[in-house]
């Protein structure tokens, strides 16, 4: 399952300044639907209020039919992954960090998501900058590399819904195809949001949102949406 729906959603962070005005939409149990929008459109605002950071000022945020206003955000935490765009490492090995929340865990699942994330040969390794033993120089990642390190880390966890923040536009175009990839990877079966900047990133998405300035101006697949020029 994992079936995630908004409701005429309204939210302000200040009440003078709408920032959401209305959103509905349905991310059908193992879809994946992608919001793209200008900057400022309000789309990280919307995986925020999924994770009861803030609460809508009106309408309904349901998973599986149920409000979410009634749900812990530990229940969230559990139920929803989410692939943000900055990934701060932890003073150890990038297994570990792979392994971080879900201790029990085994070295096999950690190898196989690792693997799945395509940073099976950093497992062991340390990142730069932390204490590496006297002699040894740390693994220099790339910030690509760092958000395979957090998308290992959601194949491990295995939670039914996803909210992937894309940082892609950020990375070259060979290192962007590879972390599109591994995304790709992940989100198969599970209910998926991502959050994109750019059209090109969600070609695979199941139907494209076009969120402007807290108004949802256009929805469709992605050949129906470069249709419209
Ligand atoms: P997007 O992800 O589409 O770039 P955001 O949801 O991050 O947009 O932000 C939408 C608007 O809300 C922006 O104008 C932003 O400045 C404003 N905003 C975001 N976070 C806060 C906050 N914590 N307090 C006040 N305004 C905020
Ligand atoms: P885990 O539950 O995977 O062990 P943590 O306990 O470290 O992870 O908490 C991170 C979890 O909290 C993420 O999986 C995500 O569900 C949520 N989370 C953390 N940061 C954010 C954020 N900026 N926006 C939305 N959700 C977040």
């Amino acid at each position: 399952d994992g079936v995630v729906r908004f409701e005429d959603v309204r939210f302000a962070y200040d009440p003078a300044r709408p920032i959401l005005r209305g959103v509905s939409f349905e991310v059908p149990a193992g879809r994946t639907i992608a919001i793209v929008g200008p900057s400022g459109a309000g789309k990280s605002t919307l995986s925020r209020l999924l994770f009861r950071f803030y609460e809508p000022q009106s309408g309904r945020i349901l998973i599986d039919g149920q409000d979410i206003a009634g749900v812990e955000q530990g229940s969230l935490r559990a139920a929803i992954g989410m692939v943000p765009q900055d990934t701060v490492l932890f003073n150890d090995t990038i297994g570990y960090n792979i392994r971080y929340g879900q201790w029990d865990a085994s070295d096999e699942a950690v190898r196989e998501a690792a693997r799945l994330a395509q940073i099976d040969r950093f497992v062991s390794s340390l990142p730069e900058g932390y204490d590496t033993p006297v002699g040894e120089r740390g693994l220099k990642l790339s910030g690509g590399e760092k958000q395979r390190v957090a998308i290992a880390r959601t194949i491990l966890k295995g939670p039914p819904i996803l909210v992937l923040d894309e940082a892609t536009s950020a990375l070259d175009s060979f290192t962007e195809r590879e972390i599109q990839d591994a995304l790709d990877k992940v989100s198969r079966g599970r209910t998926t949001l991502v959050i994109a900047h750019r059209l090109s990133t969600v070609v695979n998405a199941d139907e494209i949102i076009v969120l402007d300035r807290g108004v949802i101006v256009e929805r469709g697949d992605h050949q129906s949406l470069l249709d419209l020029g």
